[in-house]
């Protein structure tokens, strides 16, 4: 059980604020709403268009910067390898500040390869406009190819996961390199919580169906970064501390994988299941 994950000396809350689709103003209440109630993590991306509702809120809350942590993701089925540091330089603009916490590939699709992709990732890390570098929808290929071209430093790999899809594959590869595992659609959309087994459950432990879904990722050494509009439902996801799924009870919960993803395919890509692990000089062809 933990409210933070540690890499590196870099410490992540483990329960973070899922951004998609908060826009405008209604958007930033919401993320105003919930660094008041207590979450020191955001989860955004060029492709939310938030980046600015993000800042703004981050703003106004008057919370020192450094006891929030940042995550942002470059585009990249969109911005061209050249383009990366242009792009970062608009988020930080945007999200107003002088430094991303972790800066994710939001998608492995590159204009040329992941090499060159990790490199100007890395580049942009030593300017120290970035504490850590990680990757996103990387399969246990990918992340090998990661390690193999010498780049060990892989901070986390944000994927989906939860109780309806099996990821024992790639936590093993993530483990073995230490790479911290971010689940992202962690109550499958909403879908889980209609679940009779989460029900149950959420009816033995006296917690919300939400609460046992997000407290059974904590207990593996997840973070995850649940997504809610409503102020109630903000406090629950955030509200998963102070109580212990049993082993029989993780178990159980295992065995209800079906394979299902809320994210099945995002713009052209399979995401990890079945990309190649090898990409040409021109880049994988996934558009
Ligand atoms: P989630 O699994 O977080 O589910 C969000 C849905 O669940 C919303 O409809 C929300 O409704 C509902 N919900 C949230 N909390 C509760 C609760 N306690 N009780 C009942 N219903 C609840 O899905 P997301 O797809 O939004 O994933 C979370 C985040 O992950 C995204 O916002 C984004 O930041 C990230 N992400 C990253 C991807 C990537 O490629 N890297 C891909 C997809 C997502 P309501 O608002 O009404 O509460």
């Amino acid at each position: 059980m933990s409210k933070f994950f540690t890499k590196n000396n870099f410490t992540i809350p483990s329960i973070g604020l899922g951004t998609w689709d908060l826009r405008g103003n209604s958007g930033e209440d919401v993320i105003n709403l919930a660094l008041d109630l207590g979450y020191r993590h955001i989860d955004t991306a060029q492709m939310y268009e938030n980046e600015k509702e993000v800042g703004n809120a981050v703003k106004n809350s008057k919370i020192s910067r450094e006891n929030i942590f940042i995550t942002t993701k470059i585009y990249t089925l969109v911005v061209k390898n050249n383009e990366i540091e242009d792009s970062f330089e608009k988020s930080l603009l945007n999200l107003q500040t002088e430094y991303i916490d972790l800066l994710l590939i939001h998608f492995p699709a590159f204009t040329t390869n992941l090499h060159d992709m990790l490199k100007i990732l890395f580049r942009i890390k030593r300017s120290e406009k970035v504490k850590n570098v990680g990757v996103s929808n990387f399969n246990p290929n990918l992340i090998n190819e990661c390690i193999n071209l010498g780049y060990d430093d892989i901070f986390c790999n944000q994927v989906e996961y939860h109780p309806y899809l099996d990821q024992s594959q790639l936590i093993k590869t993530l483990d073995k390199f230490n790479i911290i595992p971010v689940a992202y659609s962690p109550l499958a959309k909403g879908k889980l919580l209609e679940d009779k087994i989460i029900l149950e459950l959420s009816k033995k432990y006296f917690k919300k169906p939400s609460q046992v879904v997000l407290r059974w990722l904590n207990q593996q050494g997840w973070v995850a970064i649940p997504k809610s509009t409503n102020k109630e439902r903000l406090k629950e996801n955030l509200n998963i501390f102070d109580f212990k799924i049993t082993e029989d009870d993780m178990k159980l919960i295992h065995n209800l994988a079906r394979d299902y993803r809320a994210v099945p395919c995002a713009l052209g890509t399979t995401h990890q299941i079945d990309l190649p692990s090898i990409h040409g000089d021109s880049g994988l062809e996934l558009i």
